[in-house]
């Protein structure tokens, strides 16, 4: 499932569209849009210029000038690629964008869970989603998220998973985070101490940019994580890559989220 880590990866393939024109727009899914009609979308993006993308949490934005933001979200299995000229089309592609040049940006959405909307800007949207800061913005420091934590009724790995406190976390790397910072997940999030919630700030913002460092949502997966990640061994019959323990479970409601029972105690 696309998360932080995984959608800044996909930020960089619109990045590498700067500068291209959209020829035209083609989706190939209306049941994804959300607050316009196909042809609308198809009308709006024809003739953009690309001038960038952004990222908020787990939402990408391709930046349009003065037509605002193509805000996409990626659900539970989707991605953005640039096919080259010639290229077959990717299966399960929802919105193709021709693009000067040749090549074609290609939003793939196996699942069809995820969205795809126009927002005046990604401020705009953010705003309107109710979206909490991004884990990785610079201005929300470790004051604001021991905050966030001894203001919340509820278990730390729920905190850290609800975009509207904190936007870019889902089970898989709230797990590691958590991991990293050998803290289990059930933990009430308001008990933890000053020492726990800063060890638990910076694991959020080390395993973070260590995912992306690494292009751990990239095609190499396994190969690109880091050995002493839990994401190695975070599967049924894992083992802590730490302490060799096998791993335990936890029931997030449909999710199942992954911990070491040894180096996580309750
Ligand atoms: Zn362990």
């Amino acid at each position: 499932m696309p998360e932080l880590p995984d959608v800044e990866l996909f930020k960089r393939v619109g990045e590498r569209c700067r500068g291209r024109t959209i020829e035209r727009a083609v989706v190939g899914d209306p049941g994804l849009l959300n607050g316009i009609a196909a042809a609308a979308l198809e009308r709006r993006l024809r003739g953009r210029r690309i001038e960038g993308a952004q990222r908020h949490g787990k939402h990408l934005f391709i930046l349009l000038g003065e037509a605002g933001a193509l805000a996409l979200h990626f659900g539970t299995n989707g991605s953005l690629r640039l096919v080259a000229e010639g290229e077959a089309e990717p299966p399960y592609t929802r919105l193709e964008l021709r693009l000067s040049g040749g090549e074609r940006l290609a939003y793939l959405n196996p699942r069809r869970i995820g969205g795809i909307s126009l927002s005046a800007s990604r401020a705009a949207f953010v705003a309107a989603a109710k979206l909490g800061p991004d884990a990785l913005d610079p201005a929300f420091d470790l004051p604001a998220f021991a905050a966030l934590l001894r203001r919340s009724k509820r278990d730390v790995k729920s905190v850290l998973m609800d975009q509207a406190l904190l936007a870019g976390i889902g089970n898989i790397y709230s797990d590691e985070i958590l991991f990293q910072a050998r803290i289990f997940p059930g933990t009430a999030a308001k008990s933890l101490d000053d020492r726990a919630a800063s060890r638990l700030f910076g694991a959020m913002r080390e395993t973070l940019a260590t995912a992306i460092r690494c292009e751990i949502g990239s095609e190499q997966f396994l190969t690109a994580v880091p050995k002493d990640f839990l994401l190695s061994e975070r599967r049924q019959g894992g083992h802590c890559p730490r302490c060799g323990a096998a791993l335990a479970t936890v029931k997030h409601g449909a999710r199942t989220g992954y911990y070491c029972p040894r180096c996580q105690p309750h």
